[in-house]
This record gives structure tokens, C-alpha cells and sequence, in this order.
């Protein structure tokens, strides 16, 4: 590639709005261009990196034995209103109608896109297993779009779902994906972390995030520096509180009676701080067990101010015996308060809640099934409070704090998700009565795992952990060029012109992705502009060099200084 040939629009200033610094380094290296709130074209600089994270994702993928194909954006409201998913999911789904008035989504995601095809396609047991992925862009109409393609609207991602005939089955394809995504990463060149997400109720966690460690990431990782351990923070809260905490607040509980109150005059009678982006806390608590006997579990439900999930486990908190999922938005609306991310949820037939709001219909929601009664006042606390220590020590998990490991204490960092696997199990199978018949010929609803990668955040990453005063210093794997080369004095001096045409035609006989610089810029700003790109190997042809020594100069990426090779083997050295 001639650079007079390519489309190069480098800044000298970043957008005021670009607050971290890979955001900024993109719109300064003329990756990117923004469109709209989230919305962003993908310059052909740029464009090159995407595809070739792309790459590296397919070529793992396929070598895990799965299969790529290419699903609608465009997805009829019909599958959503199957799945459960079209009253669940909130203000997040684009919707949309089409001429006929006839509902649509743009797809955030494509489980009910998958089932359907499944559903129809997989008649029988020796059709499984199978693993369907593509790399597409989604739609997701994010509360607080920000940094860059790191948390966008339209994004591009890869997506792949398992369909198995058991759980066991299901579990050996999870395995498969997890050590693909390790491999993937691991050639990404990114360093990354594996971290558990949820609280590993069933023996062995049935979801893993993958996250790139970085400052500016907008998730907290809680890890053992002295074993494996790593969840993130909202696993490690529901283990901590479920796991250590039930004993504790049996006790504390033993006199509490359900109250609710604004979260600040909570916080003050049981002297705690407040959490500063928790909206809301629920505390949830079971009663009685079989014998008649206090059996109290609390259970902290914090609604978030960062709006991060959509979907929990809600069980029995509605006085039902079953185990449902419910939306953030149903919980918010039961709860009268606002949507965000909740947190685990277990049995619950007495609630205590501290909102920041009056909670007006919460006790239709809990007494709708159940005759335990909910009950609102003003804030009297009277003495069956629990007690203040036990209470603090419920609701958050910090530095320090005894590994569930039992090997020392976790210690606590920021991490980008940039991947996510999850075991589904029969969730859309059931919800769309996607079945196969078994060995006997009877119909089985089929065991899903679905796993996503954030293909463009994946470049927010890499370049959060990648960087210098002078720009983006990208891992090898992905950078838009892996070699430029940078004529000095060509215009003037014929030598120059030829030893670079020479190099680049080498290099690009050797499969290098080279660039050679014929723009006829001035050295500094030529410079400047590659140092800004992140290109990782750069030769500078000067005519001076040529005439003194007969020398032309290697500069890596990350090197202090230029070295000098003569032009025969310089590129040996960057091969
Ligand atoms: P987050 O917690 O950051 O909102 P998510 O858990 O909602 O992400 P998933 O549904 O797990 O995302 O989607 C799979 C992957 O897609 C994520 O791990 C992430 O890398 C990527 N992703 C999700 N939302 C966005 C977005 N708005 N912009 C860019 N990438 C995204
Ligand atoms: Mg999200
Ligand atoms: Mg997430
Ligand atoms: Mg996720």
C-alpha cells in the first residue's frame, strides 16, 4: 500500500468529548469518525485492525469447530414476543415498524434469531452438537453511550451459540469456548483476565467474562493474587453474601421486621455509608423454614445507577414457589423505583426495602401469592432493627476481604469485558419449544451456551493497555500496518526513491503488510503521523544516510533510538 493512495487524517487535537485516552487516540489517528451519539464509520485505517481482530476470532473459532454464518440484523418482534424477551428487555432493544405497521428489532443480540433456525433445522440428536457463530454488527441503544467504540450503540460483535443434547454436552462445548476465547485473546496480544460471573451456585461458575485489564474499564474484578479466583464484583458480592453472610444475618434477623425507608435515612440509623452509584438497596429475607423455625437469608438487591444489566434471577421474591427470571424493568416497577442492575436475588418472603423512593405497590407485589405481608412506614425503626456491623459487612466486597477461597484476601482492579460466555441451558429451547428427538424419539428441548466477543471494543482495549505520549503503540497481531516505510528527501534524490520502491516490493513479496510513505511530507510530521498510527516497525530511507554511510535507520514502536542497517539487511530484520 502507497500511503498516496490511502486515506490518512490524523488530528492534532482530540474531541473535547473523547474523556480516555483510546478514544482519543482513535479520532486523532483517523480510525474512526463519528456519525451520531455511539455511531461510528470505521476509517479505512482503522477498518484494518477490525478485520484483522476479525481474523484472528475466525481462525480460532473454526478451529474449535465452529461454523460461521451471517443472521439479519433486521428481526421480526414475533420471536422476541416468544422468547419473553420483547417485554424484558427494556429500553436497550431498538424497535421499530416496518410499512405494514408490523413490529421489528434491530438485533442487539440473536439467541431467538438461532433458536428459530435450530428449531427448525435440528431434527435429530446425531445432527448435535453444532456451534454457529458470525461477526456482525449489533444495535444496541445503550443509556449512556461513551469512550469511543468501547461502549457504542452500533458495534460490531461475534456471536456464537452452542445447541447440545444434554447438559453434559453442553458444559464439554463451554469448555471448548472458553479455551478458544483464552487462545484468542492470548494472540490479541492483550493482557487479559478470565473472571467468574456469576456466584457459582451449581458447582463450577456457568458464565466466565473475559476482561482486559485496564484503569479506565468500567467494571471491578475481584481475584486472589495468591490462586485462580477472579469474579467479578457482582459474583463476589452474591458469593460473599450467600456463602459467608447467612449465618450471620440468621441471627440479625431473628427480630427484624420488614421495613422501608430512603436510602439515606437507612444509611444513617445503621451507620453505614452509601455506596456512591447504588440508586437503591433491597434487602430481601426469608422468614421461616419447614419446622416452623426462623431461617433468615438476606439478600441484598442493589439497583444500580449505571444501568449495566438487564436480566436477574428473581426467585420466590414475588411469593411464588417458582424461579423465574425477571426484567430489571419488572423489578424496578415492582419496586417503584429505577431501572439499573440488580443484583442476586434469593428466597425471599419478607422484604425490607430501603429505596430512594416511596415504595407505593410493593405489597402487591409480595403479598399478591403469598400472605406474608409487606409492610411500608415511615422511617420508625424501632429496636428489631439488625444490627448495624452485620449489615455493613453484607453489602460489599473490598480489598482485603477473605478470598471464598480460603487462601489469603482478594485484592480488587478495573477490567474491560470484552468477552462473555454463558451457559443458557433450555432457556430459549423451552420458551420456543426448540426440541429433537433423542436416541428414543422422543423430543428434547436442546441445551444452549451462547458466546460473545466485542470485536470493536476490542480496539478500545487493547489501546487503553497500548499507548505513549505519542500514540497507540498496537500489539503486533492488530496493527493497521506492521511496517512503514518513510523516504526523507525523495523528491530530490533518486537513490532514496529506488532503495524504498526496492524495500517495499521485498516486504510485500514476503507477505508484510508495509506502507510506504510517498505523500512527500515533511520528516516530523511524517513521523508524528505513524508514531500517532501505532504502525510497530518503521525504516527511514533519508538521502543523507544514503550519501554518509550508506545506512538507512530501523525504528521500533517502542524503541528509545533509531539503529542503523544497510538497506540489503533491514529487511531481514523486520521480517
Ligand atoms: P456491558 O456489560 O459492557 O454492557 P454486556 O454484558 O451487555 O456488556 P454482552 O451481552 O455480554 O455485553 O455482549 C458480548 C460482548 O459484546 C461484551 O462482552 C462486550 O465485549 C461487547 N459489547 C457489549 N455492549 C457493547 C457496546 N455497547 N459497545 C461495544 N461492545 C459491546
Ligand atoms: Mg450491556
Ligand atoms: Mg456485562
Ligand atoms: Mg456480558
Amino acid at each position: 500500500m502507497k500511503a498516496s493512495q490511502f486515506f490518512i487524517s490524523t488530528l492534532k487535537e482530540a474531541p473535547a468529548e473523547a474523556e480516555i485516552i483510546s478514544h482519543q487516540l482513535m479520532m486523532r489517528a483517523g480510525l474512526i469518525k463519528r456519525i451520531g451519539s455511539g455511531i461510528y464509520t470505521y476509517m479505512p485505517m482503522g477498518l484494518r485492525s477490525v478485520r484483522k481482530v476479525e481474523q484472528i476470532i475466525r481462525e480460532e473459532m473454526n478451529k474449535a469447530g465452529a461454523m460461521e454464518l451471517l443472521m439479519p440484523a433486521v428481526q421480526p418482534a414475533e420471536l422476541w414476543q416468544e422468547s419473553g424477551r420483547w417485554e424484558q428487555y427494556g429500553p436497550e432493544l431498538l424497535r421499530f415498524k416496518d410499512r405494514h405497521g408490523r413490529d421489528f428489532v434491530v438485533g442487539p443480540t440473536h439467541e431467538e434469531v438461532i433458536t428459530d433456525l435450530a428449531r427448525r433445522d435440528i431434527k435429530s440428536y446425531k445432527q448435535l452438537p453444532v456451534n454457529w457463530y458470525q461477526i456482525q454488527a449489533k444495535f444496541r441503544d445503550e443509556i449512556r453511550p461513551r469512550f469511543g467504540v468501547m461502549r457504542g450503540r452500533e458495534f460490531i460483535m461475534k456471536d456464537a451459540y452452542s445447541f447440545d443434547k444434554d447438559e453434559a454436552g453442553m458444559v464439554v462445548s463451554y469448555n471448548t469456548m472458553y479455551a478458544a476465547y483464552t487462545a484468542i485473546f492470548t494472540r490479541l496480544g492483550l493482557n487479559f483476565r478470565a473472571v467468574a460471573a456469576d456466584n457459582g451456585s451449581i458447582g463450577g461458575s456457568g458464565s466466565h467474562e473475559f476482561h482486559v485489564i485496564a484503569e479506565t474499564g468500567e467494571d471491578d474484578i475481584v481475584y486472589n493474587p495468591n490462586s485462580d479466583y477472579a469474579a467479578n464484583i457482582e459474583a463476589a458480592e452474591a458469593v460473599s453474601m450467600l456463602a459467608e453472610r447467612a449465618a450471620a444475618t440468621q441471627t440479625m434477623l431473628k427480630t427484624a421486621t420488614p421495613r422501608c425507608g430512603k436510602c439515606e435515612e437507612v444509611a444513617q440509623f445503621l451507620n453505614i455509608p452509601l455506596i456512591s452509584n447504588v440508586k437503591s438497596i433491597v434487602l430481601a429475607v426469608d422468614h421461616e423454614n419447614e419446622a416452623g423455625e426462623l431461617s433468615v437469608q438476606v439478600v441484598l438487591v442493589l439497583v444500580r445507577a449505571d444501568h449495566s444489566l438487564n436480566e436477574v434471577k428473581l426467585s420466590k421474591i414475588d411469593g411464588l414457589s417458582t424461579t423465574r427470571m425477571a426484567t430489571e424493568a419488572e423489578i424496578a416497577t415492582a419496586f417503584n423505583t429505577t431501572p439499573g442492575y440488580i443484583g442476586p436475588v434469593a428466597t425471599a418472603q419478607k422484604v425490607l426495602v430501603v429505596a430512594d423512593k416511596t415504595v407505593a405497590n410493593m405489597s402487591d407485589f409480595v403479598c399478591g401469592a403469598n400472605d406474608v405481608g409487606f409492610h411500608y412506614v415511615g422511617v420508625n425503626w424501632g429496636r428489631d432493627l439488625p444490627e448495624p456491623d452485620v449489615i455493613a459487612d453484607v453489602r460489599n466486597v473490598v480489598a482485603g476481604d477473605p478470598a471464598p477461597d480460603g487462601n489469603g484476601t482478594v485484592d480488587i482492579c478495573r477490567g474491560i469485558e470484552v468477552g462473555h460466555v454463558f451457559q443458557l441451558g433450555t432457556k430459549y429451547s423451552e420458551a420456543m419449544k426448540a426440541t429433537f428427538l433423542d436416541e428414543n424419539g422422543k423430543p428434547q428441548p436442546l441445551v444452549m451456551g451462547c458466546y460473545g466477543i466485542g470485536v470493536t471494543r476490542i480496539l478500545g482495549a487493547a489501546i487503553e493497555q497500548n499507548f505513549d505520549v505519542r500514540g497507540i503503540v498496537w500489539p503486533a497481531a492488530i496493527a493497521p500496518f506492521q511496517v512503514v516505510i518513510c523516504p526523507v528527501g525523495a523528491d530530490k534524490n533518486e537513490q532514496v526513491r529506488d532503495e524504498s520502491q526496492k524495500l517495499y516490493e521485498t516486504l510485500l513479496q514476503a507477505g508484510v503488510d508495509v506502507i510506504l510513505d510517498d505523500r512527500g511530507e515533511r520528516p516530523g510530521s511524517m513521523f508524528a503521523d505513524w508514531e500517532l498510527i501505532g504502525v510497530p516497525h518503521r525504516v527511514t530511507i533519508g538521502d543523507r544516510g544514503l550519501k554518509e554511510d550508506g545506512m538507512v535507520e530501523y525504528r521500533g514502536r517502542r524503541d528509545e533510538a533509531a539503529t542503523k542497517f544497510t538497506p540489503a539487511d533491514v529487511a531481514a530484520h523486520v521480517l
